[in-house]
């Protein structure tokens, strides 16, 4: 079968024939891949700064955000039936006994590191024809949530954000007052950084929670992204227009600042703007760019004297995909055109090249598999 893969040695990306898998446990399920969404992760894997074939190959089959069809199942298989439409999870657990993290489930939370990682570590991802696996990593998704559905793996990093900013912020009366027909962040203001697809999908989903969301990024106003996230009843703010210094005279007390860019110097100069009990959400992974100044009294002084909280989050557990799936429907059915403009395009294998080494346009690249 065909997949698209990745030879770190040669430092080459081909469409590879790849052995087609068998379901050869009871409890495994193969897949007709359906979509794989193109992300930064896939691109950084194919300009070789990280991701690491399985023993015994000397390529990597890429692709974690992903589509598929069962098209056949194990006898002892019961999640999922022959036609259901499933997304898979991407991380699977560590060996070790002594892994609380991995053996309770929790692998997104693994303390050994020696996890792995379909599409990006020690194992074949899912921009493959087929591919088996085992059922308890399947997310079965509605039928109707066919065209959307490549979305729920990369909302999953807002989803597990958002769990631990309400799980954190329970420890002080951070409870907006029940306002009927309102969700429950209704008093909050949230900023996100960046309009990539992690930000815009967080910019979604706070708004679904009611959060008053502003997007702060480089284009100058109104660009398309700008128009989408008005359409959704979000706020953008260019930084073009909008200084760092000037953030919480625009807003007000930022309680929630969500980062999905990955540009630490810019994280670290908003986190001056995080207001009174505010929580900061890391989500990007920069490159190693040197130091940079930081101002580390101010912060230090802040994160004292305004009871803030800083946290980082990676990778997602099945509850985030469940409350993924069930978002992107509520998202769809609220906003149908801002969701459908998330995904650029549809494109074939033969158009990785572009879509991974280039610099495509648009926001989510979506590539058919089946
Ligand atoms: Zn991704
Ligand atoms: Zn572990």
């Amino acid at each position: 079968m065909k997949a698209i893969a990745v030879y770190p040695s040669k430092r080459e990306v081909e469409i590879v024939n790849h052995e087609e898998p068998k379901v050869a446990r009871p409890n495994e399920v193969k897949l007709r891949m359906l979509e794989a969404g193109v992300c930064g992760t896939d691109k950084e894997i194919c300009a070789f700064q990280y991701g690491t074939p399985p023993a015994n190959f000397d390529y990597l089959v890429i692709g974690h955000e992903s589509l598929g069809e069962v098209i056949e199942v194990g006898r002892a298989v019961t999640r999922v039936k022959v036609g259901d439409l499933v997304v898979p999870m991407v991380r699977r657990p560590c060996p070790h006994a002594s892994c609380m993290a991995c053996t309770s489930g929790h692998q997104d939370f693994c303390f050994t590191g020696d996890f792995q990682e379909r599409g990006i570590k020690e194992m074949h991802g899912f921009m493959a024809e087929f591919v088996v696996d085992d059922e308890k990593y399947m997310n079965p998704v509605p039928k109707e949530l066919r065209d959307v559905a490549v979305l729920v793996e990369p909302l999953t990093i807002a989803e597990k954000a958002l769990t631990q900013v309400w799980q954190v912020q329970q420890r002080l009366p951070w409870s907006c007052a029940v306002e009927p027909g309102k969700a429950q962040a209704h008093c909050h203001r949230a900023l996100v950084l960046g309009a990539g697809p992690v930000g815009l999908l967080g910019a979604m989903a706070l708004v679904n929670n009611a959060f008053d969301t502003f997007v702060y990024s480089r284009e100058a106003a109104p660009n398309p992204k700008s128009a989408l996230l008005e359409s959704i009843g979000a706020h953008y703010i260019s930084s073009e227009k909008v200084a760092v210094e000037e953030l919480s005279k625009v807003i007000g007390n930022i309680d929630l600042v969500y980062e999905a860019t990955g540009a630490s110097s810019l994280s670290f100069a908003v986190m001056n703007a995080l207001g009174t009990n505010g929580i900061f959400v890391f989500t990007g992974v920069p490159g190693r760019k040197g130091p940079i100044e930081v101002d580390t009294d101010l912060l230090m002084r802040d994160l004292v004297l305004k009871n803030q909280v800083v946290f980082g989050t990676v990778n997602a557990g099945r509850d985030s995909f469940e409350n993924s799936i069930r978002d992107v429907g509520i998202f769809a059915q609220r906003w149908p055109d801002a969701v459908r403009a998330l995904i650029t395009g549809r494109f074939p294998m033969e158009a990785h090249r572009d879509l991974l080494l280039g610099r495509p346009e648009g926001i989510k690249n979506v590539i058919k598999l089946g």
